[in-house]
């Protein structure tokens, strides 16, 4: 055989494993009869896949009475308690990471302040807190990947840092680099992007197939999920929604464009215009000394003109933007994250009223706009990134066959 040939019949088996795992895991538990006329396999070939999946404890077999009566039928279902992995957010000046099963449990948590420095120390710095956070839990741990997710732009096909807000990583390699030191399989991302896979597994987009997420915090960023997949997000990153321009005459955006979606809608933006409104007399129950968003949707919702305000042009910027998503990508369900979410019920309406106003009617009809599940978990995004590594076949390879 060729080259070519020998890595198409390990693609082929990868492909095979990867949709019999797929199926026990979305329809677990299921029949080997079953998975067989489901994914157009041989019954013998399943037979072979399943016996490897077993070996490796990745799935078990349950015994139940058959529904036709009589004999007992055995039915097989994935095992996740068993398996473990690392997450990590590279954030603003801060790294979150936690520990999970498979199933999403959160087994342990730390995050440490990390100031940016130079690029060979911050890359040591970042592997040596990995490396003492892994240490501290390695008894009875089985760590299948590490994931970092992270602000800014990346290549997860590549394994590369195209852009950081905060630190000086471009065109690093940082999964190969993570994998050398750390002896890992390691899978990154952009924290957004994986949050709305996170959500489309494990959380509030799950009974759907194609739907957006918009995160507003530091910056406004969104994830597409179209058909279970996250809209390219394996080479080039996509929806920079932030960046969509609401206003002509606002402000400069970091970008270097005017009035970006991100400098009228931001945390900060929302806070500074608050400010500048209380310096200039207006009346508000506001403490301008005490002001954070969590204060700007309390006093909102206690009924203050100003907050309201403030929240109600956002939710019309938002929604604007928002419109445009609906329009280009007919989403099932858009998801919302961030701190105005507090304020969900001054919000997601006016958000709801400017979709409607701006996107075609078969598109917007009775599209449910909903908070995220996953609000103040920073690091399940790279929780998803591993589950698609294991869904997709490339984990699950590395896990039967493990390279020497
Ligand atoms: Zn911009």
């Amino acid at each position: 055989m060729t080259r070519g040939q020998i890595a198409n019949v390990d693609l082929v088996k990868q492909v095979n494993s990867s949709a019999v795992y797929r199926l026990i895991d979305s329809q677990g538990p299921i029949s080997r009869v079953k998975i067989a006329e489901l994914s157009n396999l041989a019954p013998a070939s399943v037979t072979k896949i399943t016996r490897t999946l077993l070996e490796h404890g990745l799935i078990r077999e349950m015994e139940h009475q058959a529904s036709t009566g009589g004999r007992r039928a055995i039915s097989l279902t994935t095992v996740t308690k068993d398996f473990h992995l690392v997450s990590v957010k590279l954030g603003r000046g801060e790294l979150n990471l936690s520990l999970y099963d498979l199933e999403g449990t959160p087994c342990g948590r730390e995050t440490h302040p990390f100031p940016s420095q130079p690029q060979d120390a911050l890359l040591a710095a970042l592997c040596a807190h990995i490396a003492d956070f892994i240490a501290r839990r390695a008894d009875k741990l089985n760590l299948i990947a590490l994931s970092v997710i992270m602000p800014g732009l990346t290549d997860a096909l590549r394994g590369q840092v195209i852009y950081h807000p905060s630190y000086p990583l471009a065109q690093v390699e940082l999964a190969a680099i993570l994998r050398k030191a750390l002896g890992l399989p390691v899978f990154i991302g952009n924290d957004i992007r994986a949050l709305a896979l996170a959500e489309h597994y494990f959380g509030a987009s799950r009974d759907c197939l194609d739907s957006v997420l918009v995160s507003v915090h530091h910056g406004v960023g969104a994830g597409i999920i179209t058909e279970g997949r996250i809209f390219k997000s394996l080479g080039r990153d996509v929806a920079e929604i932030g960046h969509i321009r609401v206003d002509p005459l606002g402000d400069r955006c970091h970008c270097g464009n005017f009035g970006c979606l991100e400098t009228m809608v931001a945390d900060a933006a929302l806070l500074r215009q608050a400010q500048k409104m209380l310096a200039q007399g207006y009346h508000s129950q506001l403490d301008p000394q005490r002001l954070t968003m969590a204060e700007l949707c309390r006093c909102a919702l206690a009924g203050d003109q100003l907050a309201r305000n403030i929240l109600e042009r956002a939710a019309e910027h938002l929604g604007q933007a928002l419109a445009i998503m609906v329009n280009l990508f007919n989403p099932q369900k858009v998801l919302l994250t961030g701190a105005l979410c507090e304020a969900e019920n001054i919000v997601f309406p006016l958000i709801g009223k400017a979709i409607e106003y701006q996107s075609l009617p078969s598109f917007h009809q009775g599209l449910p706009i909903v908070r995220a599940h996953f609000q103040d978990d920073q690091t399940i995004g790279g929780l998803a990134l591993v589950k698609r590594a294991l869904l997709e076949g490339e984990l699950l390879q590395l896990i039967i066959e493990p390279k020497s």
